[in-house]
């Protein structure tokens, strides 16, 4: 059984003058009770749409997306059902998660207020490596990774059974991005609860997440046990992405080393929305829209794949 379940989901915005831009183009993701999934793709292919979209922060303009059984409600429309506040969040940029006229301490007593607990405000900011003394300050006076410290123990302190975590180390130092990674997944694990973790860090993601999910241009082209689609991509563009991971592993975003740059969602390519940059295209791509195709727990959207057959590595 799913915790969260993404089908066939389409976020279009509008823009004055010009068509409108499908930025989620029918994507599909789950995410189980206690998994732990990273998302990747590069800047712009629907990520953080795909994450607003789960949280109810967007309307889809199609498809469906459940949380625990039932389909997530829009923002706006009141009382919010209970079982969303089981749901949370960490953004980018640690102020979209936190108040900056509150102390810390009140964001953390607001949080820990949704859903009963034992822990108090003190034993979260220990747990994320904060002074209790911390509790009595604003957000301001902390650094980067501090804040996002304090997002982490913000979201956990609602008992959440899901966070969502949208880029949560891209606005850190370099030295800080690891510890605050680790500390978020020690903490979900820990805890038992799920994470999507979204990120262009292909590194990191590799290192905490059970399974990954690759996307490309508003789809998820291919998702997999990490350790399995590491070893063997199914999906030419995974390929290309984990090839372009420099190793030794460590801390390296994602180069530009795929030809050419990511198509105008507004106007995508006919076809496999990937064949322009494909080094493997074939004549049927450019006409042809991949189906997905399953085999095990894996899940590929490419015509090299057929369904009933074993995936094949592209490398
Ligand atoms: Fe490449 Fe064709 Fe597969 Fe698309 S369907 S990824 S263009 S081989
Ligand atoms: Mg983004």
């Amino acid at each position: 059984m799913s915790l969260l379940q993404i089908e066939d989901l389409q976020v279009s915005y509008r823009r004055a003058g010009h068509p409108d831009v499908m930025a989620v183009a029918g994507a599909d993701l789950s995410v189980a009770p206690g998994e732990i999934v990273g998302l990747v793709g590069e800047t712009g292919c629907g990520k953080s749409t795909l994450a607003r979209a789960c949280l109810g922060l967007l309307r889809p303009s199609g498809g469906t997306v459940h949380f625990d059984g039932a389909p997530v409600t829009p923002l706006g429309r009141r009382p919010r059902p209970a079982a969303q506040r089981r749901l949370q969040m960490i953004f980018q940029d640690p102020f979209a998660s936190l108040n900056s006229r509150r102390r810390v301490g009140a964001q953390i007593g607001d949080a820990l207020r949704l859903n009963p607990s034992p822990t108090t405000v003190g034993e979260w900011l220990t747990r994320v490596g904060l002074p209790e003394s911390a509790a009595g300050r604003y957000p301001h006076e902390f650094s980067g990774g501090q804040r996002q410290r304090i997002a982490i123990a913000r979201a956990l302190a609602a008992q959440p059974s899901l966070i969502v975590a949208d880029e949560p180390i891209a606005a850190l130092d370099a030295s800080a991005q690891a510890q605050i990674a680790n500390l978020l997944v020690d903490l979900a694990r820990s805890e038992g609860v799920s994470l999507l973790f979204i990120s262009h860090d292909l590194a990191i993601v590799r290192q905490i997440a059970d399974r990954t999910a690759v996307m490309y241009l508003g789809r998820v082209v291919e998702t997999g046990p990490t350790a399995e689609l590491w070893d063997t991509p199914a999906h030419p563009y995974s390929s290309a992405l984990i090839g372009a991971v420099p190793r030794p592993d460590g801390l390296h975003r994602l180069p530009d080393e795929l030809p050419g740059d990511v198509p105008d969602p507004a106007s995508p390519p006919p076809g496999c929305r990937f064949h322009p940059r494909c080094p493997v295209a074939f004549d049927r791509c450019a006409t042809e829209d991949p189906p997905a195709i399953t085999w095990q727990d894996r899940t590929v959207r490419c015509l090299l794949h057929t369904e009933g057959e074993p995936l094949h590595a592209i490398n």
